[in-house]
Order: C-alpha cells, then structure tokens, then sequence
C-alpha cells in the first residue's frame, strides 16, 4: 500500500512499514521522496503502538541512510578487501559451499539464518540447507527464546506468546519475572502502564531495580538463578491456601498430582531461604497473581538464558496452568522476544530441530511431506546441530564452510574468543550483511544485502502478528535483496530455489504451513496483519491462544515437575562476583546498527558495568573509571556505574557492546542449548 501526497513542486510517497529492531513490531510510515527516506511519521492506527515508537524505533533512519551500509560485494585478500562483481562474488560462494559438500558431505556445512531478515528470506535459506543435505541452520532464538519455543512448546503444545500485546490493558495482576521490558520493549510498557491505570497490580521480579520495576507494586528481588524455587514457593503458597483453580486443573490439564506431590516437602521458609526474598513477599505476590480476575505473566531472557533455561520456562507455564491464569482475556503467558523477525524465523523452520510450521526433523512423516512439496529426492533426517554446537564443530573440523546472513555471531555469542576461533578454523566462509560486522570481517566474501525497507516481506512479531512490507526505497548501489541473493547462489549449486519474488515464497508458505495458510499477502499488508494461526483465508486470525483447549494432541497441558539447577558457574575467591547481562533502552541485540546511530550513541557510547557502591569501596573502584573484569574466559575494560541498582556480589553489563560476551559463558541447557549469558563468576579491579 502506497500512499501519495503532492505539495508544491514535489510528489512524497507515504509507505506502511515496520520497525526493523524489537519484536513488538511497531508500525510506521516511511516518507520517500526521489528514491530516498527522508522522514517518518507516526501510524496511530496500529494496534499495538498506535503510533508510539520508542527511542530506536525512531532513530531507524540514521540506520537505513547510513554512509557505512555496505554497497558492493567484497572479496578478502589477506587483511584487505577487494570489490568484485556479483557475478564473481556468487560464483566464489558457490564454489566455497559446494567444495564443502563435495569433500565433507552436506552436513559439513552450517547455516545462520536471521531474525531480522524476513520470513520469506529465512524459508528460503533453511530450504537451501535442507537441500544441500544439511540440517544444521538455526537463528538466534537460539540465544534468546529457544527455551520458549521447546519449554511452552512442551506444556501449551506451541511455543509462542498466548495473548496479543494489546490484551495486557485487561489484565488485574502483572507478574513480570525476568524481564525490564520498559528498557527493552517499551512500547509494551505502555499497555502494562495502561493496565496499571486500570487497577492492575505490578509485581516485578529481577535482582536489579530496573525501569521496569520503577513500575512495581511489589518488587521481588530474587538471587540469580533462582526463579524455580521462587516459582515454587508461590505455587505451594497457592496449593496450601487454596487459591488454585481446581476446575481448570481437571479439564485442562494433565500431572497436577506428580506436580502436588514433588511440592510437599518444600516449605515457604525454604523458598525464602533459596531465593532471598522475604516469604511474605512470596506470599503475598502467590496471592496477588493467584486470586486476581485475570494474571498476565510476562518473561524474557532473566528466565531463559540459564542452564534451566527451558524448566524456567515450564515452571512459569505451571504456575498459570495451576491458577487457571492463562486461556482467556488479560491471562495468559506473554513471552517478550528479542528481534524483529525472530518469532518469523522459527516459524520459517530455521531451527535445527523443526521444518516449516514446527514439524519435527526427527518426524519422519516431516521428510515426507517436505520431501514431496519440495520435490526433493532426499532430505536429511534428525534433529541439525544448533547455532553454538555448530562453533564447537568448526573447532572440531565438522563444519568446514558457513553462510550466515543478518547475524553477528562474534559480538552476540558467548566466550568470543571461542566464536572467533571456530569462524576463523573455516575453510569458507560467506557473510551476508548490511554492514561490515565484526563476523562479516572474518568472512571470504561478504555480501551487501538490503535492509528492511529496501526489500518485499513479511515479519512475525513476538505476539505471531505477520506483517507484510513493501519496498520502499532502493538498496545502496549493488546492494542486493537477500532472497534473491539465496536463490542466485542456489541456481549456482544446481538447487531447485527459482524464487523471483517475496510473494512468491510467501505463497509457498501459505500453502506448506497450515499456521500461515490465511495470512495471504493481501490481508496481512493492512496495519496490524494477521496473528497466527490463521487456518483459512477467512479466518480472522488468533489474538488469544488457548480459549478452549492447548493445541497438544489431547488438548490438555502438560504440567511439569522441575528443580532448580543453580548456574554453571558458582563464584570463587578467583572471582567472587556474579556477573549478569542485559538489554538497555537505546541499543538492540550486537549494536551492529544502534552502535552507527548518532543520536543513540549520544545517550549510551560504551560498554559500562554497574557496581553496588559497597563492593566498589572494597575494590577502590571509582565511579565513572575505568575497570577490568575478568572471568574464566578473558577480561574486558567497561566504565563503572556505581549505583544501588544491583545488590552487593553483583554487577550487571549490557550486551551491545563489543567486550561483553568476552567474559560470559557458554555452558548451556541441555534441552533448548540457550547459553547461560545471565551468570558468570567474574572479577573486577580497577583499570591501570
Ligand atoms: Fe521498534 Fe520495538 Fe521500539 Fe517498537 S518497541 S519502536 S518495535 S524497537
């Protein structure tokens, strides 16, 4: 949809489109005028901004018009690049991958697919994988919601969020747990605000006084780490005072005697003792979030990126399944996720476990029917390595050749180092980017890719809403769109991938992934789109989850018994502070594009470490000086905050900087394989 106004002397064009950073997926208009985007303007018809846009949201120009966006295909020569033409650039590509595929086989190949390409761009590479004869393609869900996906998935049967955004105005209770979305989602905010306007209470649990819990009616300071037995002790508050909804226990759900049973001798005192936080607190917010007309309960990366990543996950599914929080207007369980288009790119089957639409590698009724609509002889079977398994194969030698479009795997990874040196073990790698990324310059070829507007797609936002955008401007110079791209290399590798259009693929999609069937490009190009599953191209789409049944084969959820697994790595004299990470207002994800814009860059420049003041007068550390800290892993300079913010024992680092997943770690939860980025041991001195 374009829309035209003519002032005098000049024809602007008014182009629907939709942020390119969170996973809100905010709408705006872009206003094009000769080829060029000049200026926004706000679209107060979207349902879920309604025209607000948070500081990058409208910042994104700065991004798109930017001098440093990459315009020509480059070839390394040793530490320079050369410009070559796209026809030698695919040709070197095709040549890179298929020599991999030749000598090593189809799985000696990995693929990065990208949460902020579009839906379309991510099938199609996923297909590539797949016909190659490699499994191994992932996304970054796989750093931030892979636990979502495999830990909601397991008790809801989908793993997605089960309310719409708009919805949390209807909620009475809000249990925010892991999750300072007023920093990293904050137009959310503005429906948690509402709710609060309307009488909701706010309970926000996060060891750090964040923005978020600025908003807190009761804010529950946990240790890290703790969340399950925290979960715990409010469900045994709720089972012995019996503020459980019996009812929705019988109908709808499955386990809750082993769940009783596996709560019987854990004490409120216990929880207290475990978590830090008064039992009257625990108490209190058990009742509050049990007995209010309807819970919302939202979470983030604070309960996913642990080694119990995907229990954290399933003990907040417990919790509302056990109070009948979840199935209706205002409760339910609000997963906030991370990129633009990292819902779209697991629905796309960018996942090593999962073809399109969530069918099971390891199904092979999953081969067959993709064997069959991609008419493709052979398909490999079970599950492909993950995004992280793949840079421990490289070390290995598994994995010889890598193409990765849109993710930066060297600032957004944990232990760098260990990132760096499997990329740099390759024997070919291609980097698909819109800036020369600190991965892109590990590549051989690098590839200059349109960004957002500069391409036809759909994205999927964090509450299933898919949206298409059109073309708004041109891309820079040879800049190229991504899917074409693909297919271009695809056709070099003898595959059957002759895509010539975005709606093209979207078709294929509506066709093979019954979720997507109705979302047609023409009903989801309105403001807003279509939420999935959209079975028929009459049906309306699906705000609310889970109204009448789970979508598990017998329709009942499956409550889960978990323990709590404590961090991977504990402090030690060595390094007796807990180092955790997180989102901050003004950057997204590997900074590879906030980091360019100015006007963002004014508000936060450097990678800074929050400090307790008391541990920063036991370690001499001055505020606003520099520090070193260090973990098992390497070390990293940062500017000390001191503030009270984080608690003594504790510091806190956002990760959109370079330095940052120096230090972290990389231990993993064995079902969802989320690294722990949110608990290292760590030391800290001051700079010399
Ligand atoms: Fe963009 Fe997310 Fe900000 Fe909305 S909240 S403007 S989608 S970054």
């Amino acid at each position: 949809m374009k829309i035209f106004a003519e002032g005098v002397g000049i024809t602007e064009e008014r182009i629907p489109s939709v942020c390119p950073y969170c996973a809100v997926g905010c709408g705006f208009y872009l206003v094009v005028e000769k080829g060029r985007a000049t200026s926004m303007e706000y679209m107060p018809e979207h349902p879920t901004g309604e025209g607000g846009l948070c500081p990058k949201g409208n910042a994104v120009l700065e991004v798109l018009n930017h001098e440093e966006r990459l315009r020509y295909p480059l070839r390394r020569s040793g530490d320079e690049w050369i410009r070559i033409s796209w026809e030698e650039a695919l040709e070197l590509v095709a040549k890179g991958l298929g020599k991999a595929v030749e000598d090593h086989g189809g799985r000696s190949l990995g693929f990065l697919a990208s949460s902020r390409c579009n839906n379309e761009e991510n099938y199609a590479l996923q297909k590539m994988a797949r016909l190659l004869g490699s499994s191994n393609v992932d996304n970054c869900a796989r750093l931030c919601h892979s636990p979502t996906v495999m830990g909601l998935g397991g008790s809801l049967g989908t793993g997605a969020m089960t309310n719409n955004i708009r919805d949390l105005a209807n909620a009475r209770c809000i249990l925010a747990i892991g999750t300072n979305l007023a920093e990293a989602h904050p137009v959310v905010s503005r429906w948690v605000h509402k709710a609060k306007d309307n009488g909701a209470k706010i309970i926000v649990v996060d060891p750090r006084i964040t923005h978020t819990s600025w908003m807190a009616d009761l804010h529950l300071r946990l240790k890290p780490g703790t969340d399950i037995d925290l979960l715990k002790g409010m469900m045994k508050v709720m089972i012995d005072e019996g503020s459980i909804d019996e009812k929705f226990i019988a109908e709808r759900t499955k386990g809750f005697e082993d769940l009783k049973k596996s709560l019987e001798g854990f004490t409120i005192e216990k929880a207290a003792e475990l978590t830090g936080v008064p039992a009257e607190e625990i108490i209190e917010a058990a009742r509050i979030y049990s007995r209010s007309e309807a819970s919302a309960l939202l979470y983030s990366m604070g309960i996913t990126q642990h080694i119990c990543g995907t229990d954290n996950v399933r003990t907040c599914a417990d919790l509302a399944l056990i109070s009948g929080q979840i199935g209706r207007p205002g409760a339910g369980i609000w997963p906030m996720r991370g990129q633009n288009n990292v819902q779209g790119a697991c629905d796309m089957g960018a996942m090593a476990e999962f073809y399109p639409g969530y069918k099971r590698v390891s199904d092979s009724s999953s081969l067959d029917f993709f064997k069959t609509a991609w008419r493709a002889p052979s398909l490999p079977d079970g599950p492909g390595m993950t995004s992280t398994e793949m840079m421990d194969a490289a070390l290995e030698g598994q994995i010889r050749a890598m193409y990765i479009i849109g993710e930066d795997p060297v600032i957004c990874d944990p232990n760098t180092s260990k990132t760096r040196a499997a990329l740099e073990s390759l024997d070919f790698l291609v980097v698909q980017e819109i800036f020369l990324t600190a991965t892109a310059k590990l590549a051989d070829v690098v590839l200059p890719a349109a960004a957002w507007a500069e391409k036809d797609g759909s994205y999927t936002s964090m509450e299933r809403r898919v949206q298409w955008i059109d073309k708004a401007v041109p891309a820079p110079e040879e800049a190229k769109e991504g899917l074409l791209i693909i297919c271009e290399i695809a056709k070099r590798l003898g595959l059957d991938l002759n895509y010539t259009s975005a709606s093209e693929v979207l078709e294929e999609i509506n066709r093979l992934v019954p979720a997507y069937k109705g979302a047609t490009r023409s009903r989801i190009s309105k403001p807003g789109g279509v939420a999935w599953p959209c079975p028929a191209e009459d049906h309306p789409g699906t705000e609310i989850l889970h109204l009448e049944r789970f979508s598990t084969p017998d329709g009942r959820a499956n409550l889960a018994v978990v323990d709590n697994v404590p961090p991977a790595e504990e402090t030690c004299p060595e390094y007796p502070i807990l180092l955790t990470t997180g989102r901050i207002v003004v950057h997204y994800n590997g900074g590879s594009m906030t980091r360019r814009s100015p006007s963002l860059m004014e508000r936060d420049p450097e990678l800074y470490v929050e400090v307790n003041p008391e541990d920063a007068s036991s370690l001499n550390i001055i505020d606003g000086s520099m520090v070193v800290v260090s973990t098992l892993r390497g070390e990293v300079r940062a500017r000390a905050r001191l503030t009270n913010a984080v608690k003594p024992g504790m510091v806190f680092m956002p990760f959109h900087y370079y330095g940052a997943n120096l230090i972290t770690s990389d231990a993993r939860d064995p079902v969802s394989k989320i690294p722990e980025y949110k608990a290292a041991a760590c030391n800290i001195v001051p700079a010399e």
